[in-house]
């Protein structure tokens, strides 16, 4: 091994001890808003809340039972957009369903329920990970139960940026990551990757979010250069208020009904580190980042996940 090689296992090391002396409620900020939907509103409801709210995941309530039922995500909408793509003379079915209606469409439309997965806010935030990953969830919601009434009780959601950024905060040792990601093949993805342009019908980019489970595809002109990214949390902007005409545009068309304070594409090379990688988290909101060339060529796509999938896993593999 080279030093280079050590210096990353100790860092790597470092993070994993962290995230096992901490739990889910100290990520929490001191104070918070939690924004809970409860199962009998409509899809259509439910869709101008997120709008206007700035969110695009909530935790969902049945009044009813009083208990915690799942996390409503991206996912859930474009099960209703293929729902609709491959029934378009049920719009105004659609447009009655409710959020307790979508593990019907799940099962009509033949997709896997979505996994409702959670963890206790006093667990170590490494299990959190952990389940994160198992179950490819992007985001956790964190329930306790009331010592009273032996209910379910919602405390707030946490999610892979949430994490990361706590880690970058936090940890100094990140900065010992220093192996370029030229060396480290395994951190993303570089082949087969899924890609559109700009007049590809934004009906082609959401099938293939739903065929490859990723959250974005990278817009490429016809030189392969990146001039954008289309994000599975666009979906709302394009189905708001439960219009579904906006489906038979163009993905650059679809891109216009984002709103103005879209944060913007991040990009990286392969000669960066993750100790860089990590800063970006710390200052900024970011999602994944696009590997590009010194031509803008796409190269690959490192998201959130493969960051936090190394971070916990590499040279853990005997422990899975
Ligand atoms: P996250 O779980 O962080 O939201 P994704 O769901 O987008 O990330 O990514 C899941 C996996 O698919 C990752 O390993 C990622 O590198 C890969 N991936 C992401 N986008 C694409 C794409 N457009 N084409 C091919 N693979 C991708």
């Amino acid at each position: 091994l080279s030093a280079l090689d050590r210096e990353q296992m100790e860092g790597l090391r470092a993070i994993r001890a962290f995230l096992k002396v901490r739990t889910s409620y100290d990520v929490l900020p001191l104070s918070y808003r939690l924004i809970i939907l409860d199962t009998s509103l409509l899809v259509k409801k439910s869709l101008n809340i997120l709008n206007q709210n700035g969110i695009v995941s909530a935790p969902l309530w049945d009044s009813q039972s009083s208990t915690f039922a799942g996390l409503l995500t991206t996912s859930d909408y474009i099960n209703v957009i293929q729902y609709y793509w491959q029934n378009p003379d049920a719009l105004a079915r659609v447009d009655q369903f409710r959020l307790d209606s979508l593990r019907d469409i799940e099962k009509a439309i033949g997709v896997a329920p979505i996994e409702t997965v959670s963890i206790h806010p006093d667990r170590p935030l490494y299990e959190a990970c952990r389940k994160m990953l198992s179950s490819r969830a992007r985001r956790i919601p964190l329930v306790d139960i009331d010592d009273e009434t032996r209910r379910h009780m919602v405390v707030s959601v946490i999610t892979q940026y949430r994490i990361l950024k706590f880690v970058a905060v936090n940890v100094k040792d990140t900065q010992r990551l220093r192996k370029p990601l030229r060396d480290l093949p395994n951190v993303g993805t570089y082949s087969n990757l899924a890609t559109a342009h700009m007049d590809t019908p934004v009906m082609d980019v959401i099938h293939m979010l739903v065929k490859k489970n990723i959250s974005s595809v990278p817009i490429l002109d016809k030189d392969g250069t990146v001039i954008n990214v289309f994000e599975a949390v666009d979906v709302i902007a394009i189905i708001k208020g439960g219009v579904y005409d906006d489906l038979a545009l163009s993905v650059g068309e679809a891109l216009l009904k984002r709103s103005d304070d879209f944060p913007g594409i991040y990009t990286c090379s392969i000669y960066d580190q993750l100790a860089t990688i990590y800063d970006t988290i710390r200052k900024s909101r970011v999602h994944r980042f696009v590997v590009i060339d010194e031509q803008s060529k796409l190269k690959g796509v490192l998201t959130l996940s493969d960051i936090l999938n190394y971070t916990l896993l590499e040279g853990e593999e005997n422990e899975y």
